[in-house]
């Protein structure tokens, strides 16, 4: 038996290395995991049938002495990831059977690497929830207490990792996906850089704001996926070219404290201590923590909910039931496409689609979208400016622990909130890291953010490195 809780990248990469254990074995006790726990916590929606097959692969890599540190190590990946030849559905109905003809990027590299891609793992439709709820394919269960939600949309990504059903996962975030149920499953998520990691082969959501990135149990597991998928793509035409990446500096460390934003309405006590707990210890640390006045970001969620519909509303008009998705016939095409899109797409994807099309349609695209993106734009200079004072910034992760299942599907805007602290960075295209910070009374789990300048994702690393020796 292997100590699947305590396994990290690393210790992975050294047992294997060693011959300790080889990837068919490693891969085998996953799947066993995952055929004794996926019916009642439903992170994959598919296990891949050639598991097994990628296993082999990988153990040629350690044979020929070309592995790398991900060689042979079992990721999980959301289902809005292409990998040619098998199903990504974005978890909705409308792309059930639809099979990718490419791989994305990341999945590109990683596979030239020798991971193995256990499985697709279940999300909120399209990626618009906080909660998981809105898949067509039932809901995930948080595995640290089965009544509660892993959080969303990447829900069965940090799922699966949590259960020790993958030993990490890739999922997206395009205003708090990765972070958001990475804390509410005591995990690591990055969000990288808008521009770091390519989103080529990602269904597309809001292609301004989404990004990809890693899950893992540690800040130096997500590091290591990081360095393996971020790089330059032509196939995407907002990826940062490596002669712009930035070196690693010295660090000021010296953190910044946003006091007045986190002082809005419904953002639990128990949140509030455990911030404050996590203050002292950066600070016990060696680090300085500053006040900073960034009297804008409290707008990132608006400008969020008028960006993101606006962009869901356009991409997702790909989708009309003729060349490929979910089809429905009809007496004429308008009939074809309300009555494919009509039952293709579930409630919440319909919702953000109609307020989209409201924000971009003429005599409202310059109150809304427009006024929407010079706020961006200044909230983005906003927070430039913070950081020439200051190496990060911190809040919670999460305005409050992980919640019972119904307990804000019912109420979108109670939804959206779960996102006040999450969305800046989307806005600003900054990267962003949640590292687990302790639990509530109640002993439900917490996190910390950190965000850093743009393609620092270094100093994530190194501050989410210490804060994890002190929680
Ligand atoms: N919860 C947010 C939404 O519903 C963010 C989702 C995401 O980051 N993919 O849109």
């Amino acid at each position: 038996m292997i100590d699947l809780k305590n396994l990290t990248i690393e210790k992975a990469h050294n047992h294997l290395k060693n011959g300790d254990f080889t990837v068919t074995d490693l891969v085998n006790e996953y799947l066993n995991i995952i055929k004794e726990k996926n019916g009642d916590i439903n992170a994959y929606i598919e296990v891949y049938d050639d598991v097994l097959e990628q296993a082999k692969i990988a153990e040629g890599k350690f044979k020929d002495g070309t592995a790398t540190l991900m060689t042979g190590i079992p990721i999980a990946l959301k289902d809005n990831m292409l990998r040619d030849g098998f199903i990504a559905s974005a978890s909705s109905k409308i792309l059930e059977n639809y099979k990718a003809t490419y791989d994305s990027f990341v999945v590109k590299e990683l596979k030239e690497q020798g991971v193995v891609f256990l499985g697709r793992t279940n999300m909120d439709e399209f990626a618009m929830g906080s909660s998981t709820e809105t898949s067509a394919y039932g809901v995930t269960k948080n595995p640290l207490d089965t009544s509660r939600v892993p959080g969303g949309s990447s829900g069965g990504s940090v799922a699966a990792v949590a259960m020790d059903g993958a030993l990490c996962a890739l999922g997206s975030d395009t205003g708090g996906s990765i972070r958001q149920p990475a804390s509410f499953c005591n995990l690591v998520g990055l969000k990288t850089t808008y521009g770091s990691v390519s989103r080529s082969g990602i269904i597309a959501m809001g292609s301004s704001l989404d990004q990809v990135g890693p899950i893992g149990k540690t800040v130096r597991d997500t590091e290591i996926i990081f360095e393996a998928i971020n790089g330059y793509d032509k196939m995407d035409a907002t990826s940062t070219p490596i002669e712009l990446r930035l070196k690693p500096t010295i660090l000021k460390k010296r953190i910044g404290i946003p006091r007045e934003f986190l002082k809005g309405d419904g953002i639990d006590n128990d949140v509030l201590k455990n911030f404050d707990e996590a203050c002292k210890k950066l600070k016990n640390a060696g680090y300085e923590l500053v006040d900073v006045s960034l009297p804008l970001i409290k707008y990132s969620l608006a400008v969020y909910y008028i960006l993101q519909p606006a962009e869901v509303s356009s991409n997702l008009a790909r989708y009309d039931g003729i060349r490929y998705g979910y089809h429905e016939a009809g007496k004429d095409l308008l009939t074809v496409y309300t009555k494919s899109r009509g039952k293709g797409f579930g409630k919440e994807v319909r919702r953000r689609i109609i307020l989209g099309t409201y924000i971009l349609s003429h005599g409202y695209y310059d109150a809304y979208y427009n006024a929407s993106v010079l706020v961006r734009k200044a909230i983005r200079k906003e927070l430039m400016n913070a950081f020439l004072n200051v190496d990060a910034i911190i809040t919670p992760t999460s305005p409050f622990p992980p919640f019972k299942f119904g307990e804000k599907s019912k109420n979108p805007v109670s939804m959206y909130i779960s996102d006040i602290f999450l969305a800046p960075a989307n806005i600003a295209g900054i990267p962003a890291i949640s590292v687990p910070s302790g639990t509530t009374n109640e002993g439900l789990p917490l996190g910390l953010q950190i965000m850093a300048p743009f393609l620092r994702e270094d100093i994530l690393f190194t501050i989410g490195k210490d804060f994890e020796k002190l929680v």
